[in-house]
């Protein structure tokens, strides 16, 4: 396995790749790898020959009252996961190297950005949708494999790989959990012991959503009632925001219907964390 810490070394390596006929699988990451990550990695690994990972803390993306400066950077471990699981080249840039000089140039995706974390956290997705179009622009994968974890994050990078015409296939891979239902996530690493298992009444809060859907309740706000519920039952938790809306477009919904998104947010002590399930209600 190599590692890169240069755009111009991993081009050469990528290049020489492409030069074989490989196929170039691609998995964006910020490290601290989790059998999450793992997932994405060996999704690659099985379906490319020639899988790249970069591992970037991108400044860009994170808020100035956020977890930039403590992000957890375990890099040699990141280093010893990558290369069990069969990774070619891990893409380790500092920040310096990715914004070389001003960096005057913004992804801006519109509307998609706007509801859900777009409204807590003002300039993430510019950050991400700009260092994704970069990181996709210096690999050029054949495709890029992402989390249904951070539903709205693919989403918005599969418009921006469609609107930009970028030459790659984006594949969204489920969200893998614990076993009692937390979505595994770098930032459950801030979490006390009694936090963490506060942390499983997110989930919780996502399943009683999928059986009142299942049970065909149609209206949204007795569903965030009794999600809301739920999470209340934890003095610990503070609600970001429960949201149902449209899985493809991210709007709110006047009922259940169609493809759906059930959405958290929630703070707990010092971390933030985010979940979602997909719904396909069947219903018109
Ligand atoms: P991050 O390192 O948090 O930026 O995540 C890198 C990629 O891993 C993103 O596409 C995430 O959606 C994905 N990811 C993170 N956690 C999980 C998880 N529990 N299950 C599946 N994918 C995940």
């Amino acid at each position: 396995m190599e590692v890169a810490e240069t755009i111009e070394s991993v081009r050469k390596l990528v290049k020489a790749a492409r030069s074989k006929g490989k196929r170039i699988g691609f998995v964006p990451t910020m490290g601290a790898l989790h059998i999450g990550h793992i997932c994405l990695i060996e999704k690659a690994v099985k379906e490319c020959n020639f899988v790249v990972v970069s591992i970037f803390v991108n400044p860009t993306q994170f808020g100035p009252d956020e977890d930039f400066e403590k992000y957890p950077r375990p890099f040699e471990s990141d280093l010893e996961i990558c290369k069990k699981a069969g990774v070619d080249v891990v893409f380790a840039p500092s920040p310096q190297e990715m914004y070389k000089k001003e960096n005057l140039t913004w992804v801006n995706v519109e509307k998609l950005t706007e509801p859900l974390c777009g409204r807590f956290r003002p300039g993430h997705f510019r950050g991400v949708a700009t260092v994704c179009a970069k990181l996709f622009n210096i690999v050029a994968p054949d495709v890029a494999y992402l989390g249904q974890k951070d539903a709205q994050q693919a989403i918005v990078l599969k418009q921006m790989v469609a609107d930009l015409n970028m030459p790659l296939e984006i594949v969204v891979c489920p969200t893998v959990r614990q076993a009692d239902g937390l979505a595994v996530s770098s930032r459950n690493k801030y979490l006390s012991e009694q936090q963490r298992k506060d942390a499983t009444y997110i989930y919780k809060a996502l399943k009683k959503c999928e059986s009142l859907i299942e049970a065909g309740t149609t209206d949204i706000e007795t569903i965030i009632g009794e999600m809301q519920k739920i999470l209340k039952q934890v003095p610990s938790i503070e609600i970001e925001y429960i949201s149902i809306v449209d899985a493809e477009t991210l709007q709110e919904l006047e009922r259940i219907a169609g493809k759906v998104l059930a959405a958290v947010a929630v703070k707990i002590g010092s971390a933030r964390l985010i979940d979602n399930i997909l719904l396909d209600t069947g219903k018109q």
